[in-house]
């Protein structure tokens, strides 16, 4: 069920159990800012997911409040995760949803990755 990416942050959703250790993932990485994961359900050769470590329900979210240090320190896990998946250098897709109507399920932010084969054209 898509949620509302205006909600207050909910400390019991799937990636702040994963981040508090409560929940297994299949890391890839992992920094003081950011943690790196691959999705349950991929959908190309190459699905990860990377998300912040601070509890920010969206990009909304995260691009308002976020101190200068963690988003700097998120963006480059971004890269780094590409990087370390083989994502790149043949070139990959990011993608945030953001909110309901953009499909958002899980209310932490969260940028996929996906790579690993070639990609179709984006569908909006
Ligand atoms: P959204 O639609 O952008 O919110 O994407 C949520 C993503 O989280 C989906 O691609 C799910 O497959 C993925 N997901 C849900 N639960 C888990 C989990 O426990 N581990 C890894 N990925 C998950």
């Amino acid at each position: 069920m898509p949620i509302d990416h205006k909600q207050p942050y909910d400390e019991t959703n799937i990636f702040a159990r994963i981040l508090r250790g409560e929940l297994p993932a299949k890391t890839v990485f992992e920094t003081e800012h950011a943690l790196a994961f691959h999705d349950i359900n991929p959908v190309s050769a190459v699905h990860v997911l990377v998300i912040p470590k601070g509890a920010y329900v969206s990009w909304e979210d995260f691009s308002a409040n976020a101190s200068d240090a963690e988003i700097a320190g998120f963006v480059r896990a971004v890269g780094e995760t590409a990087r370390i998946v083989g994502a790149e250098p043949q070139g990959y897709r990011l993608l945030a949803n953001t909110g309901k109507r953009a499909g958002q399920e899980v209310p932490h932010l969260h940028v996929h990755i996906f790579g690993g084969q070639p990609l179709g054209p984006m569908l909006a």
